[in-house]
């Protein structure tokens, strides 16, 4: 397994050891964007392993039984007109977010398929494995200035496995979280049962209830740079009619925002929103990001298609706007200098790499609770 980082990443690591001395874990790691302008790095053509669905109750499935159609409003000269606030909050039922899963969904589908992993003998004890929702806040990190995070990492039979923590800050805002942004938060769900079907070929029934336990989550291999990926994300999804039915290319991404009149509105819009849309769904190869745009009054009354590999270009000649080389390449900064942290195998061993807007990453060693994310049971099983 190759856990040495780039040489040009590795500039951007402050190792305060002195050279005669055995490879210890560097202390901190910068996130300025300034450090990360090269060339766009490598990044392999998502390729989808497999996927699973979470049921009503939250409940694994090894099977697309939670895949939904897409199956936008008939173009007839009038936009559409969904009520986005209809149903909640009586035909609302969020998940339980006190349930803290880490990977387990994931490592459920890994334990089930760990014997059949294409890659050749030893791929996965070289490969980083986590949530695509990680590795989107990992991109957008060189231009966050809002919103820290916590990565919590643990090396297993050579595998680097990250795991989010909630940082007390989020934690502390959830549980506060206002009125109206829970009904924002239902609303972005309810436009995705207005755009979707169950089957192929029908139509979406907005009469039903909005559960937020369902997922359909596919499961993909990639490569950033020298880091072999196994990954999963929640996929909105499957367009019927694209133009190739392979996955993820055939998958489509729902998103809201609030309807936009002035063109500092639209700037914004590209400076912020879609950095994060752009993120997400380049991870996971979703070719398309289908918008709703809602009114104040919580209706929406237009749409609009964001091709993800078009949208660096509505900020490409912006001095304020983002540039995916530097997503990517920090990314690939951050990965290596978790390979190099995170040295001794041990599943109860957790290196806690720490970021705040304005500071670089900073790491933290823990033994078991309540770091620990690996449940040391089902993997030990005869994974030779
Ligand atoms: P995303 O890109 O942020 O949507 O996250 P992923 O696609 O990587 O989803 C990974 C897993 O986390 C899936 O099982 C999702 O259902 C779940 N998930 C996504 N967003 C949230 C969230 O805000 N809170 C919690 N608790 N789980 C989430
Ligand atoms: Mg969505």
């Amino acid at each position: 397994m190759d856990r040495r980082g780039t040489k040009r990443k590795m500039e951007n690591v402050e190792v305060a050891e002195p050279r005669n001395k055995l490879p210890s874990p560097a202390p901190s790691m910068s996130t300025d964007p300034a450090l990360y302008s090269g060339p766009f790095p490598f990044y392999r053509r998502p390729s989808e392993l497999g996927c699973f669905s979470l049921d009503a109750q939250r409940q694994y499935h090894g099977d697309a039984q939670a895949l939904r159609y897409y199956s936008p409003p008939p173009t007839n000269g009038q936009g559409p007109n969904f009520d986005l606030r209809d149903g909640y909050p009586d035909r609302y039922q969020p998940r339980d977010e006190e349930i803290r899963e880490g990977l387990d969904h994931l490592l459920h589908w890994l334990l089930d398929h760990r014997g059949q992993l294409e890659g050749g003998p030893g791929w996965l004890a070289g490969a980083i494995v986590t949530w695509r929702g990680h590795l989107t806040k990992l991109l957008t990190t060189p231009y966050e200035r809002q919103e820290g995070w916590q990565l919590a990492a643990s090396r297993f039979q050579g595998t680097l496995y990250l795991s989010e923590v909630e940082t007390p800050a989020a934690r502390a805002q959830r549980l506060a979280r206002p009125p109206l942004l829970r009904e924002l938060m239902y609303m972005g769900y309810k436009f995705e049962q207005y755009m979707c079907a169950d089957k192929p070929g029908s139509s979406p029934d907005p009469s039903g209830e909005v559960n937020t336990n369902v997922a359909f989550c596919s499961v993909l291999r990639s490569r950033l740079g020298s880091h072999p990926l196994l990954f999963s994300g929640e996929v909105d999804c499957t367009d019927p009619q694209a133009p190739s039915t392979q996955p993820p290319t055939c998958y489509v991404e729902l998103k809201t925002s609030k309807e936009m009149h002035s063109p500092g509105q639209w700037r914004s819009f590209y400076r912020h929103k879609l950095l994060k849309w752009w993120a997400q769904s380049f991870l996971l190869g979703v070719p398309k990001v289908v918008a709703g745009f809602r009114n104040p009054e919580g209706f929406i009354c237009s749409l609009k298609t964001f091709p993800t590999m078009e949208m660096f270009e509505y900020v490409r000649n912006d001095r304020d706007g983002w540039n995916p080389s530097v997503c990517m390449n920090f990314c690939a900064a951050f990965l290596s200098f978790a390979q190099n942290t995170v040295v001794q195998d041990d599943p109860r061993l957790v290196h806690l790499f720490s970021w705040e807007p304005g500071s670089p990453v900073t790491v933290s060693k823990h033994r078991d609770a309540p770091y620990a994310f690996l449940p040391t049971w089902p993997l030990t099983e005869c994974t030779g």
